[in-house]
């Protein structure tokens, strides 16, 4: 689904991604750890074209997205989730979702996403006319991703969802992004912590320095762990 292949990125002088190759398969969650500076901030965002590639490609089913505007991620099929949890915070939870909804249709088929979004974070529900600066860190991170879910991704890549948050509320974010791989939505996850990478992904990619030090099914990892 996902292929990236000798992918360099630098800011100035700074090499922060020296020759990645990765591959994301359909239906497969992959998460990529790597302690603070190790490039992963970048690689998601040279993915979505928020960076620019010194050289490498990236394919996306099979169509090189290499070098193309961050703008043409939502028709590519690739949904970003930043760092941070990225949400309007003046306004509702029901106008954060609908704003996700970048690609132009109907009313009801919105509707009908928001609804899916509510039935996987059913806390979104009680908070629904809320204003997402009244939520909790783990409830705009569930705001954040399911507005990413309105875009229709097939891929969805997201940037450290569990930075400071409780364990029961990361294990209901992963959760859900299982849930969605059911779905046929799959996604490439950004981690530091490495036990919540390793239980949530299908395979692990080890990054350092700007480089794979290590890749493989993530059950091997933990057991070698
Ligand atoms: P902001 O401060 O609003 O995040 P910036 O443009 O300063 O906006 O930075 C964008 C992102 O790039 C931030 O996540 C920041 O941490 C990162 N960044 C910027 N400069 C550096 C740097 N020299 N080293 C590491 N990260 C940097
Ligand atoms: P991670 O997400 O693994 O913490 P990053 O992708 O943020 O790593 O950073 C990789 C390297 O690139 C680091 O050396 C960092 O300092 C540098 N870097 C990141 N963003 C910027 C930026 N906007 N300007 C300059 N250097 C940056």
């Amino acid at each position: 689904m996902l292929k990236i292949r000798d992918l360099h990125v630098s800011y100035g002088n700074i090499a922060a991604l020296r020759g990645i190759s990765l591959d994301v398969g359909k239906s497969e969650i992959v998460a990529v750890i790597g302690p603070n500076g190790a490039g992963k901030s970048t690689l998601l965002l040279a993915i979505a074209g928020v960076v620019r590639a010194r050289a490498g490609s990236v394919e996306f089913d099979g169509r090189a997205i290499t070098g193309q505007q961050p703008e043409a991620l939502v028709t590519t099929g690739l949904s970003l989730v930043p760092e941070g949890r990225h949400i309007f915070g003046s306004l509702s939870v029901a106008e954060n979702l609908r704003l996700g909804a970048t690609v132009r249709r109907d009313r009801q088929e919105v509707a009908r996403d928001i609804d899916r979004v509510l039935a996987m974070f059913p806390i979104l529900r009680e908070r629904y006319r809320q204003r997402a600066n009244k939520l909790s860190g783990g409830e705009q991170q569930m705001l954040a991703i399911g507005r990413a879910m309105l875009a229709r991704p097939r891929l969805l890549l997201l940037d450290e969802p569990s930075l400071g948050l409780a364990p029961l509320i990361v294990a209901q974010i992963y959760e859900a992004v299982r849930a969605l791989r059911d779905q046929g939505v799959t996604a490439l996850i950004v981690e530091q912590n490495v036990g919540r990478a390793l239980s949530a992904a299908d395979r692990t990619y080890v990054l350092s320095s700007g480089v794979i030090a290590m890749s493989g099914k993530s059950a091997e990892f933990a057991g070698n762990a």
